[in-house]
């Protein structure tokens, strides 16, 4: 057996809790995670987001705060990590600012439409905004009616063409119906490469600001196996914790050099993007930033920033492939047949197995995935039609090709039989890998 990490001082406060934590210790060592959206941090990362930096209030911003005591460190490490956000997408910083305080990509997004946009119902004329269906692979934040973004302000939403590739000419046309203020481009559930420069084109010529949320994919673009957002858009928010591989956090992106007057503006004063969106996270959205947050965000851009970092999104990408492939010639259908990036969407229904049954028996063989809705879902979003997978961790384990197709063959044998017994036999054969395979700091 293993030797579990120790918590010394939690043992001794909280062991109720000490035994949760090295419980999930262990889940995530024998467990195979096939979640796109998640990863293992670093020793260095979780060390940093651990520190003393928690222990200090710093409403504001470097060198202007309203805390004393931010100089030593706090200010030092806020201005560390926003440099080194700009530096690892190339950004010259004349031209381009990063807020790194949002405590997640959701507050992110939220703070830029409070930047941006006048609510529905407003005096003056609700603004409109665009931005792809939860359905179709976007995200909640992007106009979904349950989330606050569909509740306060007026999204039109786009969708996939026939080829399950994002429906550009669709996009186009609601922005010539709607003129909207603002297109938001991105996704959570899509494995194809998103033409930034397509979109681009079209908020130009419509006079729309764009905005990729980038937050699946922010790893990949920094290690160069995406094309970057950053040249076609005016705003990028990202999550720090997918594939960047960072703590649980987020990064805005903001064009310095446009001028706007903010939405509910007394004086009609133009300000910078940048300056809009400052405002909007703080003290529009948040009170005082996550300092140990900041921190390890600061760490884990700079591990994103080596060559060894670009090697691993690339293998994460030969590897998301490997898993479609395999995947395929096993008979599972792909949507938009194959994969570009991190992530594939699997359609179940050959299989006649909604997304619910097939997360629920991977789980019980070691295989942690999430089920989904697939385009035009029949079932709904509690069955799903879909299971969503990843391999950002995996490879973060060191897991290759090799390894990829054994997965594919597991996945296949459990749609094929599902008996306990078949369950139980997999999940010891997963087991056996995962242990050849230890995340980072777990030994
Ligand atoms: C994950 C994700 C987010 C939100 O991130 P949270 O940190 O969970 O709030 C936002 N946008 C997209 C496209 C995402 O995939």
């Amino acid at each position: 057996m293993r030797r579990t990490l120790k918590y010394p001082n939690l043992q001794k406060t909280d062991p109720e809790i000490a035994a949760f934590n090295r419980l999930e210790e262990e889940r995530q060592f024998w467990y195979a995670d096939f979640i796109a959206s998640e990863n293992y941090a670093s020793p260095a990362v979780r060390e940093a987001s651990a520190s003393v930096n928690t222990n200090k209030y710093s409403e504001g911003y470097p060198g202007a705060r309203y805390y004393k005591g931010s100089d030593i460190a706090i200010d030092p490490v806020e201005i560390l990590a926003q440099k080194r956000a700009l530096a690892l997408f190339a950004l010259d910083e004349d031209t381009w600012g990063a807020n790194v305080q949002p405590a997640s990509g959701s507050e992110a997004n939220f703070a830029v439409y409070g930047a941006l946009l006048k609510q529905k119902n407003h005096p003056e004329n609700e603004d409109v905004a665009l931005g792809m269906r939860l359905d179709f692979g976007g995200h909640l934040t992007h106009g979904f009616h349950v989330s606050f973004s569909g509740k306060f302000f007026h999204f039109e939403q786009y969708g996939l063409d026939e080829n399950e590739i994002i429906d550009y000419d669709q996009v186009e046309k609601l922005a010539e119906t709607w003129k909207p203020k603002l297109i938001v481009c991105g996704a959570s559930a899509y494995s194809r490469i998103i033409d930034f420069e397509r979109f681009g084109g079209i908020a130009k010529k419509h006079g729309a600001l764009l905005m990729a949320d980038i937050a699946h994919i922010a790893g990949l673009i920094a290690g160069g196996v995406h094309p970057s957002p950053f040249p076609h858009c005016d705003i990028v928010t990202t999550t720090t914790h997918k594939t960047l591989r960072g703590p649980r956090g987020a990064i805005i992106f903001a064009r310095k050099d446009i001028l706007l007057v903010p939405p509910n503006s007394k004086d009609n004063k133009a300000k910078s993007l940048f300056q809009l969106i400052n405002q909007a996270v703080f003290p529009g959205l948040q009170g005082g930033p996550h300092n140990q947050q900041t921190e390890a965000i600061a760490v884990c851009l700079k591990e994103a920033s080596t060559p060894e970092f670009r090697a691993y999104v690339k293998c994460i990408v030969k590897n998301s492939q490997a898993l479609a492939q395999s995947l395929q010639k096993y008979g599972f259908r792909i949507i938009s047949a194959g994969t570009d990036n991190h992530l594939m969407l699997l359609d179940l229904r050959a299989f006649d197995v909604t997304g619910e049954d097939a997360s629920e028996w991977l789980y019980r063989a070691g295989i942690v995935t999430n089920k989904n809705a697939i385009p035009n879902d029949p079932r709904p979003p509690r069955l799903a039609s879909g299971i969503r997978l990843g391999t950002p961790a995996a490879t973060t384990r060191g897991m290759g090709t090799r390894e990829m197709k054994q997965f594919a063959r597991w996945i296949y044998e459990i749609m094929q039989d599902h008996s306990e017994q078949n369950l139980q036999k997999i999940k010891g054969q997963v087991r056996a890998l995962c242990q050849k395979f230890p995340p980072p700091g777990f030994n």
